[in-house]
């Protein structure tokens, strides 16, 4: 039985071969949404072993967080930018599963993740969610929290307002704008907690402050952050 299930599988990949979501490759027996190759080569930053890294710094000064680590080096044009888009716009969930186990085994290597709580992804406003069917952050954070053995809140922090698009205002009123964006639902629910916040990309770190700042208004007790990609 096994055989003709295995045979019957090698028809369908022949049929509709599946592919890499890096390098759009057929992906072979056995890979999941990201073949080997790149699961190997792509640019990993390593920021989970220094906890001066380039995305730590981006915050400095701006919010306070116990660690700070995003996976890989965001390029345009790069695998990496091509996997994130996948991850956003082609409804892969399982990617982003996948993406999120693979932060979870590097932010388990590393002191400063070592006694998360809880796990909370930046949150889309629900009709970006609606519209997309599913918020990529929180398919990144159940990885994670997969990984680490915690749960992942996703109804804590929420974004009640749509911000709008934000590439046509200048870097102050975009702050303004985002400042009062994120709302607490429970506060209870992570107060004195060591809480992760997670996103698919950083840039600015703009987003990051604004919903640090508002889970920082519930009384938490330390705010950590990790993110799959970094770009500046
Ligand atoms: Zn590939």
């Amino acid at each position: 039985m096994t055989v003709l299930i295995r045979l019957a599988t090698d028809l369908l990949n022949l049929l509709f071969p599946r592919l890499c979501n890096a390098c759009g490759q057929s992906l072979v027996r056995g890979e999941k949404n990201i073949c080997l190759r790149c699961l190997h080569d792509l640019p990993y930053t390593d920021y989970h072993l220094y906890a001066d890294n380039r995305a730590a710094k981006q915050l400095w000064g701006r919010l306070s967080c116990h660690a700070v680590m995003s996976m890989l080096y965001f390029k345009k044009g790069s695998r990496v930018q091509h996997l994130m888009h996948r991850l956003k716009y082609n409804g892969q969930m399982k990617l982003g599963l996948e993406l999120g186990q693979l932060v979870g085994e590097r932010l388990k290597q590393s002191p400063g993740f070592s006694d998360i709580d809880v796990v909370i992804p930046v949150p889309l406003h629900k009709r970006r969610e609606r519209l997309r069917g599913y918020n990529q952050s929180k398919c990144i954070a159940d990885g994670i929290a997969e990984c680490l053995d915690v749960h992942v809140l996703s109804n804590v922090l929420i974004k009640p307002f749509a911000t709008g698009s934000q590439t046509r205002k200048g870097r102050f009123s975009r702050y303004e704008n985002l400042k009062s964006a994120f709302q607490i639902t429970d506060g209870f629910s992570i107060k004195n907690k060591h809480v992760l916040l997670v996103d698919d990309v950083m840039t600015t770190g703009a987003t990051l402050e604004a919903c640090g700042l508002a889970l920082y208004t519930a009384g938490i007790d330390k705010l950590s952050i990790a993110t799959v990609a970094f770009t500046d």
